[in-house]
């Protein structure tokens, strides 16, 4: 097997932002009892059919500084890392700030560092173009993934319900299963 070069992606994949989602607006109670909870959502956009005063809860709990470094962790997304590392694989993870979010990147590098270790630090891009970064392949769970370049990688989606409209994409549905990507070289 030929080294890939995977990026993964971080909200969705490696941290759990959909339990921190729910948890959150459980706390802000009957204001938030409309807001849709994650195992409901199947629109992107998080702001989809809310109104105003329901958007701006949202904002402000996206804004909330160190909102980004209390996610908690996914299963088994830190055993497959080490795994593709220790198998050769170049491995980067890759993500996108909530750029109103004044502690957002950092919180970011912070939650990598406490539940990977310092050397997955090293190895984290934070940009908000993924096309600009080269890979073979991006485990990612956005819908659509754009930007100024045409991406080198194959987008492979991490499962989530916001993304099962798509049917054309390869997807993963557990890290236990991450060398199945494998199975179609980027290269061929
Ligand atoms: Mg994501």
């Amino acid at each position: 097997m030929n080294p890939a070069t995977i990026l993964v992606d971080m909200d969705g994949v490696l941290a759990d932002w959909d339990a921190a989602w729910d948890a959150a607006l459980d706390v802000l109670g009957e204001p938030a009892a409309t807001i849709t909870r994650s195992h409901q959502r199947t629109e992107w956009n998080l702001n989809h059919g809310l109104d105003a005063a329901q958007q701006q809860i949202v904002a402000d709990l996206l804004n909330r500084p160190g909102y980004y470094a209390d996610l908690p962790a996914i299963d088994g997304g830190r055993a497959a890392l080490r795994e593709m590392r220790d198998e050769g694989h170049d491995v980067r993870i890759v993500t996108s700030p909530w750029v109103s979010n004044p502690t957002c990147a950092s919180d970011k590098l912070a939650w990598v560092v406490r539940h990977l270790g310092q050397s997955w630090g090293k190895r984290t891009i934070i940009t908000n173009d993924k096309t600009l970064v080269r890979g073979d392949y991006l485990i990612d769970d956005k819908p659509e993934i754009s930007g100024a370049m045409a991406p080198t990688w194959e987008h492979v989606y991490f499962d989530r319900p916001t993304n099962r409209t798509n049917t054309t994409r390869r997807r993963l549905h557990r890290w236990t299963n991450w060398r199945t990507i494998l199975d179609h070289p980027a290269s061929a």
